[in-house]
């Protein structure tokens, strides 16, 4: 076990952090972020696998619709204008579910945040993600944070040239991959990917490419933690999300000062003593370039890396994880009023300890049912209507529509015999990928009778429509009337389709203009 004075300082300046940020026009002071280890990095590299796995695979899925649609699982076929999710495919005025996911999303987004803070910053956001994977590839080139920053300092020699050559050439072949992904989701990812390679693919999917190659590259090699500083808004808005029960990632100093590397002195001085150490590696690991103990700040992505870093130190003191822990706002204050005596003073640690060093009862620990309050409950109430609102539809909706438009010009038309005619535009659509026969069908509209323009059937009440898989057939189609069974001059009836095999149907109401002499 070492103490205080062993543990080694690194030499970390919170470069990010606001109070000794330069004015925009200054050139960006560099972050070397050190390699962290310990839970929360594990969990970032399984959280960074999932992430990348599923954003890299997805397009690769295959998923059997039959014969008559694609067999992507996930595919946004923008040419036929369908979105096909595995089982579920979106016609485009089912875009509602599309906009349902989304508020789902927000309201879900809501509830991680009042609960477990800036979550998806620290975990999952993309920006989050893809910079820890351009590290990845800097460190094994570059070696850690004192190489790096040797490197960086050092002149140009034949060496330096081709480490950033290399680290360079990945990033971007890094960004060319993940724009040549976000690609296959809109077109059959083997065959673009065929094309592509060949030379042969849309000039917008290369254009695509190279737009999301430049991106990711600038945003997640070169800006780094500058696009969460100045370009996101999401910090901006968290704040109102959080309260004082929300966890978020926060220094205790309640029991870290007064902070020393010579605790025995300041001890036998009489003078109280911290937990923290001042070793910066709660610094040095920190990849916005800030430093934790200077409290809450807007550049905190809530990565955790930091609470590695300080258990890691901790370990190697012996003393207790959680200097720098998730803590809510409400404990910590609780701490705070019980290592000031109640406010009246600086921060004395002894005061939340018991006389043999254990922490006293009367400190404030997290405790699950915090995440459990009106607020959550609201968000999870809501974000549950909209899920199940959502499946229900989904699984309750037609698969087969008919929509009619009544010809404008003319209204009717007085055949030679009396008779009363009107046109009308029958839109069916069969949304399954197979193909149908839909009976189309006059309901009310005494006498009349339909012919439909290009189908070789005599006038009748009734005419069987062949429609193609997953589309949609435009029908020009003529009502007559005889003059005799004219009851107003318009007169409403229904046109209903149906498919006999599977039962379903649907109908649309029609008007029947006539002038008023042929009543
Ligand atoms: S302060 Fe800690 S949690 Fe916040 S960004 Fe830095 S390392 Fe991550
Ligand atoms: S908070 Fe922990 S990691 Fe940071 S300087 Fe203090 S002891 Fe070191």
């Amino acid at each position: 076990m070492l103490d205080n004075t062993q543990v080694e300082r690194l030499e970390a300046e919170a470069v990010n952090s606001a109070k000794v940020r330069q004015p925009l026009y200054a050139a960006r002071k560099k972050v070397f972020p050190k390699r962290a280890s310990g839970s929360f990095r594990q969990f970032k590299w399984l959280v960074m696998a999932i992430t990348l796995g599923i954003y890299y695979l997805t397009p690769w899925l295959r998923w059997d619709r039959g014969p008559f649609a694609p067999d992507q699982a996930v595919l946004l076929d923008v040419a036929n204008r369908r979105f096909y999710f595995f089982f579920i495919e979106i016609w485009p005025q089912e875009f509602y579910y599309v906009a349902g996911l989304l508020v789902m999303a927000g309201v879900g987004l809501f509830l991680i945040t009042s609960t477990v803070g800036r979550a998806w910053c620290g975990y999952t956001c993309p920006q989050t993600v893809w910079v820890d994977l351009f590290l990845v590839v800097e460190r094994a080139i570059e070696g850690d944070r004192n190489a790096r920053m040797k490197l960086d300092a050092g002149p140009w020699t034949a060496r330096k040239l081709a480490l950033r050559v290399s680290k360079h050439a990945i990033w971007l072949v890094i960004g060319a991959a993940t724009g040549g992904a976000w690609i296959f989701y809109f077109a059959d990812a083997p065959t673009l990917a065929g094309e592509l390679f060949t030379g042969t693919a849309a000039p917008v999917a290369y254009i695509t490419v190279a737009v999301l190659t430049a991106t990711t590259y600038t945003f997640g090699g070169l800006m780094r933690e500058q696009v969460c500083t100045y370009m996101c808004p999401w910090p901006r808005i968290q704040a109102a999300m959080l309260d004082e029960n929300s966890l978020t990632v926060t220094y205790n100093d309640w029991r870290g000062e007064p902070r020393s590397r010579h605790a025995k002195k300041v001890l036998a001085a009489g003078q109280p003593v911290g937990d923290c150490v001042d070793c910066n590696a709660c610094v040095a690991v920190c990849p916005m370039g800030i430093d934790i103990r200077d409290g809450q700040q807007l550049e905190c992505i809530t990565c955790a890396l930091c609470i590695d870093a300080c258990d890691g130190v901790m370990d190697k003191l012996g003393r207790e994880h959680g200097l720098i822990s998730y803590a809510t706002l409400s404990d910590y204050n609780a701490n705070m009023m019980l290592a000031t005596a109640g406010g009246s003073g600086s921060v004395n640690p002894s005061l939340v300890r018991t006389a043999d060093g254990l922490f006293s009862d009367k400190v404030a620990h997290f405790h699950i049912r915090k995440i459990f309050r009106p607020r959550t409950y609201v968000y999870m109430g809501l974000w549950s209507l909209i899920g199940l609102g959502l499946l229900y539809s989904l699984l309750t909706r037609d698969r087969l529509e008919v929509n009619v438009l009544h010809d404008r010009n003319p209204q009717f038309v007085t055949l030679s015999d009396g008779s009363i005619r009107n046109g009308y535009t029958v839109k069916l659509l069969n949304m399954i990928p197979e193909p149908r026969t839909i009976v189309v069908t006059l309901e009310g509209l005494e006498g009349a009778e339909m012919s439909v323009v290009g189908v070789d059937l005599p006038a009748g009440r009734s005419v069987p429509i062949s429609v193609e898989p997953d589309r949609l057939k435009m029908l020009k189609v003529f009502v007559r009337q005889p003059a005799g069974q004219i009851h107003g001059t318009a007169q409403t009836f229904k046109f209903r389709a149906e498919d006999k095999a599977s039962f379903e149907s649907d109908e649309y109401t029609a008007t029947f203009n006539a002038p008023e002499i042929a009543r």
